[in-house]
């Protein structure tokens, strides 16, 4: 049996869900590609390895500690990364 596409966008978001917490976007995904919101990075992702590659690399895991203080105390580079353009997208859609 073939493996088929679409369970890839399923598996990406089973992936992404591990290092995401219900306050903190850590990584997003398109379906296809992961971007990581601490290193503004794509990261190419069509096994789990590749993830954890990349959240074991001294880049991400810096970028962790520094979100981590960040985080601590200020609120708005919070907000922002939890209101994603869609967001305002939608709501541009329905005015328009
Ligand atoms: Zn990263």
């Amino acid at each position: 049996m073939p493996k088929s596409r679409s369970t890839v966008p399923t598996l990406i978001k089973t992936w992404i869900a591990l290092y995401n917490t219900t306050d903190e976007t850590i990584f997003t995904t398109d379906g296809a590609v992961v971007f990581c919101q601490l290193c503004e990075k794509k990261i190419v992702c069509s096994k789990k390895f590749q993830l954890q590659q990349h959240a074991d690399t001294a880049l991400h895991n810096s970028a962790l500690k520094r979100r981590g203080n960040e985080k601590k105390n200020n609120y708005l580079y919070w907000m922002q990364n939890r209101n994603p353009v869609t967001f305002l997208m939608r709501i541009f859609v329905q005015l328009w």
